[in-house]
């Protein structure tokens, strides 16, 4: 099958055809989270959108090597280069090790991963792990003269890159305006311009977090463990980087400024980010009182909702926008992506039901091919969900006898659910409905309350077969006879 990919690259500005520079492989680098806190919607619809990337590399052939970082060191508080290590602050304030706080949260952030049927990637590597990788770094930037030493710290020197090269072309900012709205210097700043960002920071006594240099006992700055691991896991050019729209200025920006300075060239081939979600209209954090976990989404335990969201339906409902386009988030819209992947289950489930005709008496779309150039198109996940939805009118007509299909037919419509909603799109029924193995079991037993139900009407058995259905429906089943046999669901 010919594919033609195309990527949005935000550093052109234009889709582009993706062509990978080792044939048959793919780097692929994603920002990933930083663990002092528990996963939201923002961390789910990052992971997602590049699980699906990951995904359709993988399906299309290519040998992806996926590599999503953790930031446990140097994340502090106000801006790259000020205030309490994040990490730091939450071990303080629990009494805990930092190293403690960091694996808490990313076993918490590994579940609800899992929950949300995200695959792991091939490396994760920690910024804590490459404290000697990320020094020699930046003795390549001081090197090469675009960083310098101050009381033990040492800065990226932006207005001295920005002579040789244009810093702020990922963002499209130039140096003029930044610094007309960045804070001036007190004259008390190690730093020499208020662009100026943090390469290695001396560590104040207070801070637990350091490891020695040649500078000072102290901890890397934020931007330069994604230079140094990408590099490291990935080559000095790699194919693919990936991450939030919020980290395209400053974390990325810096991170081109830091590879041309260290390598002489930029690193990345194409910069891909996924754009926000929004709760209401308004942008989602602790300070508005609209945050909510993944945990309290799985749970229902918030007051924003009115029942626990199974985790399937926030994967739908992410992949349901397009990834550049911001996603409101609101109760009725969860709602709406709940029964409309609860339709899509039910007519997968129909698929095997149909008895298949000698010829189909309606002409089917090339659907398979539709989805494929949906995806090809920068990944344009709404559009093979509606590509499924036209198919479900089909297969939904044939059950219900309206229209005849050939076994042919039948077969290309469970290949486009096989290889989109549950391949591509990553849809498991059996965490949907609650745990794999627990809801195989349960819907196995109701089957069997079905096939007995089915041997009790063919021995005109009426009594018991009635106390199945009646008992049934009490207890909250929908049951339909249908002229394929009986079809169930949990009302
Ligand atoms: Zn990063």
């Amino acid at each position: 099958m010919n594919h033609n990919l195309t990527l949005y690259n935000s550093l052109q500005r234009i889709k582009q055809p993706f062509v990978p520079i080792h044939e048959g492989h793919v780097g692929m680098y994603v920002c990933g989270p930083t663990v002092y806190g528990d996963a939201h919607l923002g961390h789910a619809r990052a992971a997602i959108t590049f699980d699906t990337l990951f995904r359709y590399l993988t399906h299309l052939g290519y040998k992806v090597r996926y590599v999503r970082n953790i930031t446990d060191v140097g994340h502090l508080e106000h801006d790259a280069d000020e205030g309490e290590d994040k990490i730091q602050k939450k071990a303080r304030l629990e009494q805990l090790e930092p190293m403690e706080v960091v694996q808490m949260y990313l076993n918490r952030y590994h579940k609800d991963m899992e929950k949300l049927n995200v695959l792991p990637p091939s490396i994760e590597p920690h910024a804590s792990g490459h404290i000697i990788e990320q020094i020699e770094y930046i003795k390549k930037i001081l090197e090469a003269g675009y960083a310098y030493e101050s009381e033990g710290s040492v800065y990226f020197d932006v207005p001295k890159y920005n002579q040789d090269h244009p810093y702020g072309k990922l963002s499209g900012r130039n140096i003029e305006d930044m610094i007309s709205t960045t804070r001036e210097l007190d004259g008390q700043d190690e730093k020499h311009s208020p662009l100026d960002f943090a390469l290695w920071k001396k560590a104040s006594p207070e801070h637990i977090m350091h490891w020695p240099s040649p500078w000072s006992e102290g901890f890397p700055g934020w931007h330069l463990e994604c230079s140094t691991m990408g590099e490291k896991y990935l080559g000095s050019t790699f194919d693919i980087h990936g991450g939030g729209l919020d980290l395209l200025f400053p974390h990325h920006e810096c991170e081109i400024a830091q590879s041309v300075a260290a390598q002489g060239h930029e690193a990345v081939k194409y910069w891909v980010h996924n754009n926000m979600i929004t709760i209401g209209g308004k942008k989602m954090g602790k300070s508005y009182n609209n945050f909510i976990t993944l945990e309290q989404f799985f749970s229902g335990d918030h007051p924003l909702l009115e029942k626990a969201v199974p985790p399937m339906v926030i994967r739908f409902f992410i992949l349901q926008a397009h990834y550049r386009s911001t996603l409101d988030f609101s109760s009725a819209a969860l709602e709406a992506s709940e029964k409309a992947l609860q339709k899509l289950i039910d007519t997968y489930k129909r698929i095997d039901t149909i008895t298949p005709a000698e010829k189909s008496s309606v002409e089917i779309p090339d659907f398979i091919s539709m989805a494929y150039e949906a995806m090809d198109d920068d990944l344009n996940t709404p559009i093979v969900i509606s590509h499924l939805f036209d198919a479900s009118k089909i297969i939904n007509g044939a059950s219900s006898g309206e229209i005849k299909l050939s076994k042919e037919d039948l077969a290309k419509l469970k290949e486009l659910f096989d290889v989109f909603l549950i391949g591509l799109l990553g849809m498991d029924f059996g965490s949907e409905s609650g745990g794999s193995d627990s809801s195989k079991a349960f819907e196995g037993a109701v089957d069997l309350l079905m096939e007995i139900r089915a041997d009790a009407k063919a021995k005109k058995d009426w009594a018991t077969s009635d106390l199945i259905r009646n008992k049934l429906g009490e207890l909250g089943f929908n049951i339909k006879d249908t002229k394929n046999g009986v079809e169930w669901s949990v009302k």
